[in-house]
Order: structure tokens, then sequence, then C-alpha cells
């Protein structure tokens, strides 16, 4: 039996095809990726499309099709989704995994809390973890739990291993004793947060004082999400701010097509013209 698995659009090792091909392998079935030119070569066919932005190709109606930019209803067995990834798959150095799903706050832009329930605990790092170097960490709120959260920060550090927090971490949660064990860590990036909504302000600014007494600032950046409800004022406010404060801030634009929204992501993004040119001598028209 030969296994076919499609990555429609991910920007990084597809974790659920990474599991399957784990799965199929274990029957020793052959299996690798491929694309749907080559569908018909395949007795089953597996893909995955993340965002719902990209397009769908034409593939055999037989094709089992999942991810949160097809179905936010779409879940691996069980017995699958606990496999340790086929890291072999992609030829990937780095380990890649949950340890928690879910989110309790519910910020209306957001899939997280509809596709996976409130903040849940669901494994440790051994469950994806295989020995090496890095390990990106795909847990969309891992400081709710500060228990969970410091023993995850346990078994980092005992195993050396290098760190990215690659949804971010809630600055709004951030305590001093997780900044403490923070600065503790090999981060292998910077530490993301984020600064999406203007009622958030209050609790930023103080995550953001903790960030300052730990000396974590430079390690860390800022996303700011534009156009989804707030004014453009308040865009140029969040920005400011946050360069005011010697933070790196990083614009996410809600709807990647319109024109201001996408220019302001250009101006701040690209660090060389955010740091010389003010918006508003910014030409984009
Ligand atoms: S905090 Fe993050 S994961 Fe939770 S609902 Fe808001 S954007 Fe989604």
């Amino acid at each position: 039996m030969k296994v076919g698995l499609i990555d429609l659009d991910s920007k990084m090792p597809n974790l659920a095809l990474m599991k399957i091909s784990r799965y199929f392998k274990s029957l020793n079935y052959k299996v690798e990726l491929t694309s749907p030119l080559f569908a018909k070569d395949y007795d089953e066919l597996f893909a995955s499309k993340i965002f719902t932005y990209s397009e769908m190709p034409m593939l055999p109606e037989s094709t089992i099709i999942g991810g949160s930019g097809y179905s936010l209803d779409s879940r691996l067995d069980e017995s699958i989704e606990n496999l340790m990834p086929d890291y072999s798959l992609y030829g990937c150095d780095y380990a890649i995994g949950f340890t928690t799903r879910g989110c309790n706050r519910k910020c209306p832009f957001c899939i997280v809390p509809k596709k996976e329930g409130k903040f849940h605990v669901v494994g440790d790092i051994y469950d994806f973890w295989q020995g090496q170097k890095k390990l990106m960490l795909l847990d969309n709120s891992l400081n709710t739990d500060e228990d969970h959260f410091l023993k995850i920060y346990d078994q980092v550090k005992k195993e050396k291993v290098s760190i990215n927090f690659n949804q971010g971490l809630d600055i709004r949660y951030l305590t001093d004793i997780q900044a403490k064990a923070l600065t503790e860590l090999k981060l292998w990036k910077q530490i993301h947060f984020a600064w999406d909504l203007m009622e958030s302000e209050p609790l930023v600014r103080h995550g953001i004082s903790i960030l300052y007494h730990h000396n974590l600032i430079s390690k860390s950046m800022f996303y700011v999400l534009i156009g989804f409800n707030t004014t453009k004022e308040e865009d140029l406010y969040r920005v400011e701010e946050l360069r005011g404060l010697g933070i790196d801030p990083f614009v996410m634009p809600y709807d990647k097509f319109d024109e201001y929204q996408k220019a302001f992501a250009r101006w701040v993004n690209m660090k060389s013209v955010f740091k010389s040119v003010s918006w508003k001598d910014y030409k984009y028209a």
C-alpha cells in the first residue's frame, strides 16, 4: 500500500501529517509527501490545509482532508494524535508539539476557543521530543497555567533544549515567576507576545513592566493585529507606544488584501523603514 500526504499550505513541518506518516509506517506502508499532480499514484491520500485563504486544488474524492483551513471539526483519530511525529517526513531536526490545547480567552477574531475549547493540558515535551537540540512549542497560551508552565520549564531546562514558543505567550498572564523562568531558558527565537485589542492596554503595560524588571525586553517582540476592530489612529498608537518602550512591533493585518493594512504592515515590519521614516511620510499609494 502506498500512502500520499499532501501539505497544501503549511509554513512549517505539518504536525498532523507527521503523525499520520508515523501511523502508516508502523503498518509497513510506503508513505511519502506528494502533490495533487501525482494523486493517482497512491492507494490512500491525506491532505492538510491550515489557512482559509489558501487555494484548494482539485483532489480525488476519496482524499481525506483536514486542518483548520478546511474544517474546524476535523480531528485526528486519538490513536494517531497520541503518536510521536515522524520527523523524517520533512527531514525536520527539531521537535514540534503541543503540551496544552485551547484557550480561556475569547478574542473574537480567533478560532482557537471554537476549535479546541477551554485551555487544558494534553501532555508534556516527552510526548514529542526525542533528544533534538531544539524544540518548538505550538501551545496557544502556555502560561495560562503557571504550574504547567513551570513543569515545561523544568523539562526544557533539564534537557538543555533551545526553545521556541512559536504561538507566543500571553503578556496578560505573565508573572514575575514566569519571567524569571524565561531568563533561565535557552531561547531559539524571540519571545512573542501580542497587543491585539485596545482594552488590553493596562494588562499589556503591566506585563511589559515585568519584562523590563527581568531584562527581557530585547528578547521579546509584540504582534499587533490591525484592521479588526481598531482605528488607524489606534494602530499607530500601539506601534509607537511599543517603539517608545524599546520593543519591536510586528503588524499582522486582519485583511491581507486591504491596501491600508498591507502598507501599514510593510512600514512597521521592514525595520529599516520603520526606523527611518514616519508613517506620515511613508507614501504607499
Ligand atoms: S489569547 Fe490568543 S489563542 Fe486565546 S483566544 Fe485570544 S488570540 Fe486566540
